[in-house]
C-alpha cells in the first residue's frame, strides 16, 4: 500500500507538469474518459507517464496476472474475393501461392496441437468464393468430435456476412446459430481495422462497414457467445481516428458485455499495396497498448500480440498495461505473409519468462480469458517465481525515470 501511494504521489507530481492532473485523478477515481480527454492524453508526449497510469489500471483490474494461451492458428484457405489494400494473405483461385485445406487435414492438425496441450484453434481465411456452407459446418463439428476439449475461435465478421450473404444466402443470426450449434465458441475479432469510413475506403475497399461488423459481434453476443475486438492501427489513419475506433468498441461493450478482451495490431507493410508505408515504432505499440486500456474502461484484457509487435515491444507493453501475451500460436501466416519478422510461434516457456521479466505472474488462459492453470509463483524451469533481475531492472526502468 505504501508503495502504491508512493507510485501514486510521484506520478501527481509528474502531471503537474505534464497539465494532466485532471485526468490523472479521473482515471484513478475510476471515471471514464471522454473522447477530448483521450486526444490529450494520446498528445501527450511522456510515454513513461503514460505507461505508468495504465499500468496501475491493468493491476486494479487484473492484479500481478498477466495471461497466455496454448493455442493453435490454422488457415482454411486464402483464396479471397476482396483485395484490401493491407493485406498481403489473399490470393485469387489459381494463383500461385493459393491454398485450401480439407477438413481432414485441419482437424489432424488440431489434434497434433491438442497433444501438445493446446485449448484452443484459432481458424480465419479469406472469403471464399466457392467452398459451400456445408464445409464451415463440418470443419467445426469435425474438430469438436475429434477434440473435444479444444476449444474454437474462428471466423471474423467480415467472414460470417460472406457466408451469410454470398454462400448461404441466410439471414445472418441464422448462421451465428448454425455455427454455434456446431460448436464455435468464440467468434475472432479481425476485420475490424479502423472504422472511420474513410480510412476503411483507403486500406480495405469493399470490406464491410463499422456498423456491419459491429453488428455480426452485437448478434453472436446476443446469443449467449463472446468474441475479441482488434485494431488495426499504424497506416493512415490519425490519433482521433484511433480514439473514435476505440470508444465505438466501447460503446457496444457497454450494450452486450460480449467482448472478452480488446488487441490492437501493428500494420505490417511489406508485400502488401500500402509498402510505402513505414511500419510504425515500437513507442507508438506502447502509447496504443497504454491508451487502449485507459479509453476501453469496460474491457477486462487488453492483449499485447506478440507477433505483430515483437516480444522484446510485447514485454515491455505489459508494464504498459497490458495483462495477457496472447499465445504459443505456433503458425501465424497472415502477418508473417505480410513481412513479419517475428517467430511464427512461441514455446510456453518463452511466453512464461517475457511475463515474468515485466515482473508479473504468468497464468495460463481459456480462449474466454478464464484462468486455467491456478496462479503459481512458480516458474517452468525451476520452480520458483525469479525472473533476471537484470531484465526486469531494464523493463521497469522506464518507470523508475518518473522522479
Ligand atoms: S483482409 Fe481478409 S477480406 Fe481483405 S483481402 Fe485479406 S483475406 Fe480478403
Amino acid at each position: 500500500m505504501e508503495n502504491n501511494e508512493r507510485d501514486y504521489r510521484r506520478l501527481f507530481d509528474r502531471s503537474i507538469r505534464l497539465g494532466l492532473t485532471d485526468l490523472l485523478e479521473k482515471v484513478n477515481e475510476g471515471q471514464r474518459l471522454n473522447f477530448k480527454d483521450a486526444l490529450r492524453l494520446y498528445q501527450c508526449e511522456d510515454l513513461n507517464f503514460l505507461g505508468a497510469v495504465a499500468d496501475r489500471v491493468a493491476r486494479k483490474k487484473n492484479g500481478e496476472r498477466v495471461s497466455y494461451i496454448l493455442n493453435r492458428y490454422l488457415n482454411y484457405s486464402n483464396i479471397c474475393i476482396l483485395s484490401c489494400q493491407f493485406c498481403a494473405f489473399y490470393r485469387r483461385e489459381n494463383q500461385p501461392g493459393s491454398f485450401t485445406e480439407s477438413i481432414e487435414q485441419l482437424v489432424n492438425e488440431a489434434e497434433e496441437a491438442a497433444v501438445k496441450g493446446a485449448t484452443e484453434v484459432h481458424c480465419v481465411g479469406g472469403l471464399h468464393p466457392k467452398l459451400p456452407y456445408s464445409y464451415y459446418l463440418e470443419l467445426v463439428r469435425a474438430i469438436k468430435q475429434r477434440v473435444p476439449q479444444m476449444m474454437m475461435k474462428a471466423f471474423t465478421a467480415v467472414e460470417i456476412r460472406h457466408l451469410a450473404k454470398r454462400i448461404a444466402k441466410k439471414p445472418i443470426v441464422e448462421v451465428l446459430h448454425d455455427l454455434a450449434s456446431a460448436g464455435l465458441d468464440a467468434l475472432t475479432g479481425g476485420g475490424a481495422e479502423i472504422f472511420d469510413a474513410e480510412v476503411r475506403r483507403q486500406i480495405c475497399l469493399g470490406k464491410e462497414s463499422a456498423e456491419e461488423w459491429m453488428e455480426v459481434h452485437r448478434l453472436w453476443h446476443n446469443l449467449g457467445k463472446k468474441s475479441t475486438a482488434t485494431m488495426l492501427f499504424g497506416h493512415v489513419e490519425t490519433f482521433p481516428q484511433r480514439i473514435d475506433h476505440l470508444f465505438r468498441l466501447r460503446d457496444l461493450q457497454e450494450e452486450t458485455g460480449g467482448f472478452c478482451a480488446f488487441i490492437p495490431f501493428a500494420f505490417e507493410p511489406a508485400n502488401t499495396k500500402l509498402s510505402h508505408i513505414r511500419k510504425t515504432s515500437g513507442v507508438d505499440f506502447l502509447k496504443t497498448i497504454a491508451l487502449s486500456r485507459l479509453c476501453l474502461d469496460n474491457f477486462d484484457h487488453i492483449t499485447a500480440y506478440w507477433i505483430s509487435s515483437g516480444m522484446a515491444i510485447g514485454e515491455l507493453a505489459l508494464n504498459f498495461g497490458a495483462d495477457d501475451l496472447h499465445g504459443t500460436i505456433e503458425k501465424e501466416k497472415i502477418f508473417h505473409m505480410a513481412g513479419a519478422n517475428t517467430p511464427p510461434g512461441q514455446t510456453v516457456d518463452a511466453l512464461k519468462k517475457a511475463i515474468e521479466n515485466a515482473g508479473k505472474i504468468p497464468v495460463r488462459r481459456d480462449t474466454y480469458y478464464r484462468i486455467i492453470e491456478p496462479i503459481s509463483l512458480r516458474n517452468s524451469e525451476n520452480g520458483s517465481f525469479n525472473p533476471s533481475k537484470d531484465k526486469v531492472k531494464n523493463n521497469q526502468e522506464i518507470l523508475r525515470k518518473i522522479p
